[in-house]
């Protein structure tokens, strides 16, 4: 007993030696230009309070307590954390998150995401297990990193394991072990990856094979396993489309997110986009990839023009009828971080600097159920924020002039040393 008082002792007397409780942890970003949220009015001039890893207070004229650590934004407009819907870590060092020194996943890190603003990231498949690992390590403290999370490995058709998942480095026949055959496998598996923390699940409902067969598209009652399982626990289940059948199996098999617009079907059909918004369909742009995935298969610039345009024009038309878009990349898949030209490309489209910045934040942390502490800059909310040195509502491709990131109110770009 003796020592456990002198223990509470020395803890007491370690506060009285350390400033006021109530300047703990306090951080003030002073003269930024603030943009809250899509859908609240723009703060020309402001301060950020944050506290404890939340933010404290925001406004135009906030009274900072004495002692209080401030950072001049001047010229820098503060936004929300952002989130990428669709990214893999699936190429070294990433893919070998247990492994690999905490250093080398730090670099790449920060390099691939936290660089352009990403506080929170999405792994939509990855090897068992990795991301996982990847997040665990994060959260230990061992190197910085966005939240992560990630619906695990994914789900093929039986037969249907992508062509380019077999081509990928690193990869090869072992991926066919993602293929389900049977409703009952695919539940169980479900379950199982469910349990061992996967936040979500992802279907290849149109599965590119190549040869003659193309496309295979999901059976409608294994994606449905695969849905009632993941639902059941709350979790969302993502579906690459590809096709008309594709689309047709992802959304009959109960998905909720579409991973790609799939420019093989054209501008939407009427009663298919009627169909994805009575559903609440969310569609992530991942724009970029057409165009990268055009280029390396030699694509003569008039076929690259129409796929991108028919790319752009479901995703515009899709937001224009009220549907949700998620800003999502494929990175990890493509090895392109940069996000410029996604945003260029969305701006092309149509979308405005407010339905970007809601695909960025808003909609993603609604979503994945953590709208009230994500998303947002406003009392109470995680301190995740991107100061810019830019003004996104003249330009969308701003979102991408990251100056600083605070996840959870600590900086985590540039990094610690960095400066
Ligand atoms: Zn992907």
């Amino acid at each position: 007993m003796r020592w456990i008082r002198a223990r509470k002792w020395m803890v007491a007397a370690l506060l009285a030696a350390t400033p006021p409780l109530a300047h703990a942890g306090a951080l003030a970003i002073v003269n930024a230009r603030i943009l809250p949220a899509p859908d609240v009015a723009p703060i020309e001039r402001g301060t950020l309070l944050i506290r404890d890893g939340r933010i404290h207070a925001l406004g135009a004229s906030i009274e900072l307590p004495e002692g209080v650590a401030r950072i001049d934004a001047q010229g820098a407009t503060a936004v929300a954390g952002y989130w990428n819907s669709h990214v893999h870590f699936i190429a070294p060092p990433l893919s070998e998150a247990a492994s690999r020194p905490a250093g080398e996943l730090g670099e790449a890190l920060s390099a691939q995401y936290l660089r352009w603003g990403f506080t929170t990231v999405f792994d939509l498949a990855s090897m068992s297990g990795n991301a996982i690992a990847l997040r665990r390590r994060i959260e230990a403290g061992e190197l910085a990193g966005p939240a992560i999370l990630t619906v695990d490995a994914p789900f093929y058709p039986e037969g249907g394991t992508p062509i380019y998942v077999l081509e990928f480095e690193g990869m090869g026949e072992a991926a066919r072990a993602d293929e389900v055959a049977t409703p009952v496998q695919a539940g169980e598996r479900a379950r199982r990856q469910l349990a061992q923390g996967a936040d979500g699940a992802k279907i290849f409902a149109g599965a590119i094979v190549g040869g003659d067969t193309g496309v295979l598209p999901m059976p409608v009652p294994v994606a449905r396993a695969v849905s009632d399982a993941t639902h059941a626990a709350g979790k969302p289940v993502f579906a690459h489309p590809t096709n008309l059948e594709g689309l047709r199996a992802a959304l009959d098999g109960g998905a909720d997110v579409l991973t790609h617009p799939a420019p093989h079907v054209g501008t939407w059909p009427q009663d298919l986009l009627r169909d994805m918004l009575s559903r609440k369909i969310a569609l992530v742009p991942t724009l970029r990839l057409f165009e990268i995935e055009l280029d390396k298969d030699g694509a003569p610039p008039a076929v690259k023009a129409e796929v991108i345009g028919i790319a752009q024009r479901q995703v515009a038309d899709y937001a224009a009828a009220g549907g949700e878009l998620l800003f999502g990349t494929d990175s990890g898949y493509i090895d392109w971080y940069d996000t410029r030209d996604e945003l260029r490309m969305m701006g092309e489209a149509g979308l405005d600097w407010r339905q970007i910045l809601a695909s960025l934040t808003t909609a993603p942390a609604r979503r994945f159920g953590s709208g009230d502490r994500q998303g947002r800059l406003a009392p109470g909310q995680a301190a995740d924020v991107v100061l810019l040195d830019a003004d996104p509502r003249e330009d969308v491709a701003g979102f991408a002039a990251v100056r600083a990131v605070y996840r959870d109110g600590r900086r985590v770009y540039p990094p610690a040393g960095a400066d």
